[in-house]
């Protein structure tokens, strides 16, 4: 009977996850930590991006844990390079802003497309009409 329970309950939280995900809601902690190292290597869909942003700019915790990894990161890349940079949040920052742009850039594209379609389906429906318009009056 125990054993039964334990296996529906999870089983439940997954599906009720994913609606929230679907819905667009928030992201939590446990979600956002897991992007840390995609985001860094610049791996995450667009819908992950714009939900993380979100999340960081909204949870100092999640924000920290990004702040570590960004370092040891560039830290790491700029011993490849061989070059050193001594502004680590401003890096991170430029980051942050360059993900904001992308996030805008998309959302607006997406407007953008609605609006079209709006002005398409207008269009058409004007164009019905006045056809309608012909045909009854004589
Ligand atoms: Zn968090």
């Amino acid at each position: 009977m125990k054993g039964k329970r334990k296996k529906i309950v999870p089983g439940i939280l997954l599906v009720y996850d994913r609606e929230n995900k679907d819905r667009g809601e928030k992201m939590d902690c446990r979600e956002a930590q897991r992007l840390v190292m995609p985001y860094i290597q610049d791996d995450l869909t667009p819908e992950e991006l714009e939900g993380f942003l979100e999340h960081v700019e909204s949870c100092p915790d999640c924000r920290e844990e990004l702040e570590i990894y960004f370092t040891v990161a560039l830290g790491l890349r700029q011993l490849d390079e061989g070059s050193g940079s001594y502004n680590i949040k401003g890096e991170l920052e430029a980051a942050l802003e360059e993900s904001r742009r992308q996030v805008r850039f998309r959302r607006m594209v997406k407007v953008s497309c609605y609006a079209v379609n709006t002005l398409a389906g207008l269009g058409l429906l004007t164009t019905f009409l006045l056809q309608l318009r012909i045909w009854i009056i004589p």
